[in-house]
């Protein structure tokens, strides 16, 4: 008995180092019909920069879809996807660049450095992700998957469109090495979730006026601990963020499939 809960035991804190999600401290603005509302559109569109490389019709749309539905079980957050070139990203002129939208690309495994297999470009001022400042596509927010998975593990395919997602929500990796969001198999999880809580409640003072001179007006506001903040435009100074992913064994087959 007693080799058996101490096996028990050391099992429990390998699933404990093994989870984890890093919450992120900007949010796409908020809009109603509650204050924590975030409504995000998602665009897929049928073609892209490297030529064809179709999504629709493939598992691939599928991983999205369920990408998606599992993100928005989240209360607080409602995502919409479309797939085909129409309608783009709304706002995808330089007037308005604060639109709650990015493009997901699948992409040749090229376009990469070696072993990296995704990539996710958001913008941020610090407290808010935008779409981006033109010009748009390619430009835009977007994420970016490999297109051969060739003797990858499974579901690694999947857990990759999950996982860049997530890092458009502003979660990433924990520094424990294990890895963040959808836990390598394409599952959000209550770890996930929680990063998720964090970063949507992530609370700050806008500026007021937005130093951009923007007179657009948000109906969302931030609930900071009970106390109603406006989500105004913010600042116009936006900075690209991008994060690359290798995923678990991707390199040697990255290499080989060119
Ligand atoms: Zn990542």
């Amino acid at each position: 008995m007693r080799p058996l809960k101490m096996l028990a035991v050391a099992a429990a804190l390998v699933v404990a180092a093994g989870c984890g999600t890093e919450p992120g401290t900007a949010h796409w603005r908020k809009a109603g019909p509650t204050p924590r509302q975030t409504f995000v559109m998602i665009r897929v569109p049928a073609t892209n920069q490297y030529g064809s490389q179709g999504i629709v019709g493939t598992p691939v749309e599928g991983y999205i879809r369920d990408a998606v539905a599992a993100w928005n079980a989240h209360p607080d957050l409602q995502v919409t996807v479309t797939f085909g070139d129409t309608p783009g990203c709304p706002g995808e002129n330089i007037g308005n660049d604060k639109v709650n939208c990015f493009y997901v690309f699948r992409v040749p495994n090229s376009a990469f450095s070696d072993g990296v297999a995704g990539r996710a470009t958001a913008y941020s001022d610090g407290t808010h992700l935008y779409n981006g400042p033109g010009p748009r596509r390619p430009n835009s927010a977007r994420i970016e998957v490999a297109a051969d998975w060739t003797g990858q593990p499974e579901n690694s395919e999947r857990n990759a469109y999950c996982h860049e997602i997530g890092h458009m929500w502003d979660l990433g990796h924990p520094t424990d090495g294990s890895p963040g969001p959808c836990n390598g198999q394409g599952v959000v999880d209550a770890d996930d979730n929680a990063a998720l809580d964090k970063t949507i409640d992530a609370c700050h003072s806008d500026p007021a006026p937005a130093p951009r001179a923007s007179t657009e007006a948000y109906t969302g506001s931030d609930d900071c601990g009970g106390v109603t903040q406006p989500e105004p435009a913010g600042s116009g100074a936006v900075k690209r963020i991008v994060v690359e992913d290798s995923f678990a064994t991707f390199a040697a087959a990255a290499r080989s499939s060119r």
